[in-house]
């Protein structure tokens, strides 16, 4: 009946990084090491993603009219991702520009480009990928007025994940509609609006739970998950493993999330599941490069 398991609504950048013996201060000039651009963006993240895994994936987002829009649409491409909905033109593609040292801190800076350009009116007309797609997902890396449009043009019986990173207190009308809000830590407590929330997470997922979405989950790096519905709290266990580089868990795990919920799967398996594959992106270097196939999921 659908068209696509999982439609991505967000943004695409090019990652720029630089290795550096130190981060410069104000004024200062430092060599660093080659550039290495990557593709990246929580949106274009989450939709290769949910490809590699196996699902029927579309993006809509919004791309300049350069090399690095190109080399974003050949990513997603390559993925699997059907790029129908990926838009060109209006602005410079988004940049992040990275410099990160030895000890693996870094200094991002953002240049949202044409992410910033993704538009409501861009939302209305995509209506035949709503219309076609059992899940929608969403992040804010694009102008907050976009997502509240994408709850408000949700397909009858399709299903809205949120992941509001960078985040940002979220309108009423978003958050009943979220089934699952997912956040980490960082994110729980900006939504909650700084309020003091103690330092369970159980806690803050009842918190979360009480201002409105549907169900929540939590994230919690190499302590697992929880889930929060009606039903209760409930906690998903992590998977042991030798983390590399952290880059992309949370977009690997909110992609494999809404693929399982897509798959018909109760929230708690798919939490589950995106639990596996979390652990597996963070066993190897980069965002997208990282992300697992479902075979590889299969054969941990
Ligand atoms: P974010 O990147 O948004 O902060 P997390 O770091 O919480 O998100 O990671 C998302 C999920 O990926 C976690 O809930 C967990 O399931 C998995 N994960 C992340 N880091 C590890 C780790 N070191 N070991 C095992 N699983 C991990």
């Amino acid at each position: 009946m659908y068209d696509y398991d999982l439609l991505v609504v967000g943004s695409a950048n090019a990652d720029l990084v630089i290795g550096v013996e130190r981060r410069p201060a104000a004024g200062e000039t430092v060599l660093g090491s080659d550039l290495a651009v990557h593709p990246g963006g929580k949106g274009a993240n989450q939709a290769v993603a949910a490809a590699r895994l196996g699902a029927r994936t579309a993006l809509l987002a919004r791309v300049g009219d350069d090399a690095h829009g190109r080399l974003l649409l050949d990513s997603q491409r390559e993925a699997g991702v059907d790029t129908v909905g990926v838009l060109v033109g209006g602005a410079p593609t988004g940049v992040a520009l990275i410099t990160v040292d030895p000890s693996g801190d870094n200094s991002i800076v953002v240049s949202p480009g044409a992410n910033g350009r993704l538009a409501p009116q861009d939302v209305r007309a995509a209506a035949s990928l709503f219309q076609g797609s059992r899940v929608v997902s969403a992040q804010l890396e694009i102008p907050l007025e976009t997502v509240v449009e994408v709850v408000r043009n949700l397909a009858p019986g399709s299903r809205f994940v949120l992941n509001p990173s960078p985040p940002r207190p979220l309108p009423p009308e978003v958050l009943a509609v979220c089934d699952p809000l997912i956040v980490n830590e960082h994110e729980a407590k900006v939504i909650l609006g700084g309020s003091a929330v103690g330092d369970a997470p159980e806690d803050w997922a009842r918190i979360l739970l009480a201002k409105g979405p549907r169900s929540v989950v939590v994230t919690l790096g190499s302590q697992g998950a929880l889930v929060a519905s009606a039903e209760g709290v409930s906690r998903i266990a992590s998977v042991k493993v030798d983390a590399v580089d952290t880059t992309g868990a949370g977009d690997a795990f909110t992609a494999a999330l809404a693929y399982r919920l897509a798959a018909g799967e109760s929230l708690a398996q798919a939490a589950a599941y995106a639990a596996r594959v979390g652990a597996a992106t963070v066993t190897k270097e980069g965002a997208q490069a990282s992300f697992p196939t479902a075979a590889e999921v299969a054969a941990r």
